[in-house]
């Protein structure tokens, strides 16, 4: 009987072994993970469309000749830099060269003075290298002299410069500030169009997505349904989050948060108030299974288990009755809620479980009032 219908039903899938429902777990995620990857592909390209330019919007915007000036002061102020730079090494050098003649000079003026003391006159290649190295001192110190003038000359030209770039560099500021308010006008609009194409692709496969959920959710392909509509939504939910101001994005989530909620809410409180008819017969099923009584769960103690006490764990030990004979079959009624649990059958006068679908002596239906309903 149970097998049967297993067989006979596939919505039943807790009735399969459980490597293949481990499978069908495994592979719906992946076909889950798989279409999110795919949609994810497809929301990336859409990213790619190019955007506003700002290089662009500033060329067309603002004073050529102004930013011609900037351009002409940036490299006049590079090409004064340049020249002090090599006016400093210039200088750099000299420096060695004077303190190198001077040495040279008080050397010769030392020998001078010893000659002096030996009453020894200063012969004239002695004099001639004294005055040439004197004359190379003075003209170096006259040239590191000169170079200083130029520095000053050219530090006083970069400062001029500079004081022009900062008073071009202000122009050119509130020129900007119309050019910045442009960008950031067209970044929003740029967006906003990104998004709208993102959702012309989601959009429509979400509604596939809640259509398959409301239509065949039941049906054979479920799992396949609950992987593309969860990888749906949680797409959805991502662009939506990254597009959308997250004030705006904080009340569309909860609002469908709350929706969710909602149903799920609705569809327990209806299952508890009007029970399925196949998990009604499921129950009932394992509560005879059980010897209980499917409506309070007391324990059914009919022919041999008159006088025989049990619980869950030692049922499956329980020995068929000793003496056959002893064993009358007859009406019973569920002493705690008074439901009629094993009644005489209409059609054979055999006695049959009340809330099961069968007679198991005849397999007349039950009466319409105690069989649950077939799922139509
Ligand atoms: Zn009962
Ligand atoms: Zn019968």
């Amino acid at each position: 009987m149970i097998r049967q219908e297993a067989i006979m039903n596939p919505t039943h899938q807790s009735q399969a072994p459980w490597s293949h429902r481990l499978l069908v777990c495994f592979f719906s995620l992946l076909f889950a993970l798989l279409v999110y990857w795919l949609l994810g592909f497809v929301v990336r390209d859409i990213a790619t469309w190019p955007g506003p330019d700002y290089a662009a919007l500033e060329a067309q915007m603002i004073d050529p000749s102004l930013r011609q000036e900037a351009q002409a002061l940036r490299e006049q102020i590079e090409e004064s830099n340049r020249l002090v730079n090599g006016y400093r090494q210039r200088q750099a050098v000299l420096r060695d060269s004077t303190a190198n003649s001077e040495r040279t000079m008080n050397q010769l003026l030392e020998l001078q003075k010893l000659n002096l003391q030996k009453n020894l006159a200063p012969t004239e290649a002695d004099q001639r290298a004294f005055d040439e190295s004197r004359q190379l001192f003075l003209d170096h110190q006259k040239k590191y002299q000169e170079i200083n003038d130029q520095i000053a000359t050219a530090t006083e030209r970069l400062e001029t410069l500079e004081r022009q770039q900062r008073q071009s560099q202000k122009r050119l500021e509130e020129q900007r500030r119309p050019v910045q308010a442009a960008y950031a006008r067209q970044s929003t609009l740029h967006q906003l169009k990104l998004a709208l194409g993102k959702l012309s692709v989601l959009l429509p496969l979400l509604a596939l997505a809640v259509w398959l959920f409301v239509k065949k959710r039941g049906g054979l392909y479920a799992p396949m349904i609950y992987g593309f509509g969860l990888a749906v939504l949680v797409k959805v939910g991502m662009v939506m989050h990254e597009h959308f101001p997250r004030r705006y994005f904080k009340y569309i989530l909860t609002v469908a948060a709350l929706l969710l909620a909602a149903r799920v809410l609705v569809y327990l409180l209806r299952l508890r108030a009007f029970p399925k008819p196949d998990w009604l017969l499921k129950q009932r099923r394992e509560a005879y299974e059980r010897f209980r009584c499917p409506v309070c769960g007391y324990p059914i103690r009919r022919g041999p288990l008159k006088f025989i006490r049990w619980s869950r764990r030692n049922l499956r030990r329980i020995q068929p009755a000793s003496d056959p004979s002893d064993h009358t079959d007859e009406p019973y009624i569920c002493p705690v809620c008074a439901t009629s649990l094993f009644e005489e059958c209409a059609a054979c006068k055999g006695i049959r479980h009340s809330l099961l679908p069968a007679c198991t002596h005849c397999g007349a239906p039950a009466s319409p009032a105690q069989s649950p309903r077939p799922e139509s």
